[in-house]
């Protein structure tokens, strides 16, 4: 029988998990399966997917350029991150120890932006895509090959529309899909009239438009009303933009609603939208973006020490969400959200690893939320997030055997090597 050639031939892994599945993401119950091919093998030409199936059968079906030893181990897509806060300046750590410790002061999640905001302006370009470039970097060798990076932490005109033009310039092994986050919170400024800040969030859609793929609105207690995000979404949808939504995260504020209602791609954190609103986001085809690692980095779930007692946490109910949002028939993804208060973690691993921890999510549903429904999120599931024929072969090699080990473990990097377009990038753990 003549051979078939291609490019590169993944053999003998212990088992390859394809996180197959439609393209605009799988949703309910469909979640919860994960079917491991063991002893398996992928094929690659011109850059994507051939075939993915048994190592003796791929084998007897193509001939290789590079036949590449998976030596037993795990074989999967690359992660897909789809909120991130990627371009920002300094560091946040001092103000958390006050929060973890419960003393000194309070510093509230709100008054923490606006530091960030206050270095952000004040950077140049060149400090920023630096510390962009090795966040980047660290992502890819934690097994990221996609990420949404967000604007929102220059919060006037010209510092938004320097980080989407930045944003945008990037030239990374990771894809990069650029939104725009103006109203993310209200600035300093103008704290007094945050209707006129929204005035200036819709005046520079236009300019925003060339460079950004997605508008993200915060629709939450402390960011936006739901009236103010529907006037900015509602521009944004005129101008050909995507929506996403920051809805709920500190109470509700109607953000899953208004997210069903502008058709937006997802609504992330969902902490307190009810059941109907999820529900409503389902028949809308709104995804909902869970975050473990922030509710692990606020210690949500932790009680607080305070004058000789034990505070109760905020939000105990962190698993009932992910169980609910799943019910309710969302296509669920999980994120880093990647930002200097909340949630300074680079790695999608680290998040998969919380969401059983936290979430009390199982490995199938963690693997498919990092992957497919993720990229679905990202208007992307028809061509990554799975290792699918006719998609980009971006695919991690993993250290472990066993999908459900990378869960298992944790506090160290599982990647061992990392392929984009068919192309190794990760050697080892090490830029090839
Ligand atoms: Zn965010």
């Amino acid at each position: 029988m003549n051979k078939e050639h291609v490019d590169l031939l993944i053999t003998d892994a212990a088992e390859v998990i394809s996180c197959d599945g439609p393209a605009e993401g799988l949703a309910g119950d469909t979640v919860r399966h994960l079917d491991p091919i063991f002893n398996g093998a992928v094929a690659v030409r011109d850059g994507k997917i051939v075939a993915v199936g048994d190592t003796t059968e791929l084998k007897s079906r193509y001939y290789p350029k590079r036949n590449f030893q998976a030596d037993g181990c795990l074989v999967s897509p690359g992660l897909v991150d789809p909120h991130s806060h990627l371009l920002y300046a300094g560091s946040r750590h001092d103000e958390w120890e006050a929060k973890v410790t419960g003393r000194g002061i309070d510093a509230g999640l709100q008054g923490g932006i606006h530091r960030s905001v206050a270095w952000t302006r004040a950077a140049t370009d060149e400090v920023l895509i630096t510390q962009a470039g090795r966040d980047l970097d660290e992502m890819l060798i934690h097994g990221t090959t996609m990420l949404e990076a967000k604007t929102g932490y220059g919060l006037d005109q010209d510092t938004e529309l320097r980080l989407l033009q930045l944003t945008n310039s990037i030239d990374h092994f990771i894809t990069v899909i650029p939104t725009y986050l103006g109203a993310h919170v209200p600035p300093k400024e103008y704290l007094q009239d945050t209707d006129a800040y929204v005035e200036m969030v819709i005046d520079l859609l236009p300019q925003a438009a060339k460079f950004a793929e997605y508008c993200d609105v915060c629709c939450d207690p402390i960011g936006f009303s739901s009236d103010q995000c529907r006037r900015i979404g509602k521009c944004a949808i005129e101008l050909g933009l995507g929506i996403r939504v920051h809805a709920d995260q500190t109470g509700n504020a109607n953000g899953g609603l208004l997210a069903a209602e502008l058709g937006a791609a997802s609504a992330d954190h969902v902490d307190y939208t009810p059941d109907e609103d999820l529900i409503a986001m389902a028949a809308a085809g709104t995804a909902a973006i869970l975050f473990p690692s922030v509710t692990h980095h606020l210690l949500e779930m932790i009680p607080l020490p305070k004058y000789g007692e034990l505070e109760a946490p905020p939000k105990p109910f962190m698993p009932q969400l992910a169980e609910r949002t799943i019910n309710s028939g969302c296509v669920v993804a999980l994120s880093t959200d990647y930002n200097p208060g909340s949630s300074p973690t680079l790695s999608m691993q680290t998040v998969m690893q919380l969401a059983a921890r936290l979430f009390r999510l199982g490995y199938a549903e963690i693997w498919n939320m990092s992957t497919l429904n993720a990229a679905a999120t990202l208007g992307r599931g028809h061509e990554r997030g799975s290792l699918t024929p006719g998609k980009r072969a971006d695919i991690i090699i993993w250290r472990v055997p066993e999908h459900g080990m990378v869960i298992h473990r944790f506090g160290t990097n599982l990647v061992r090597d990392v392929f984009v377009a068919g192309e190794q990038v990760i050697d080892q753990a090490r830029f090839a």
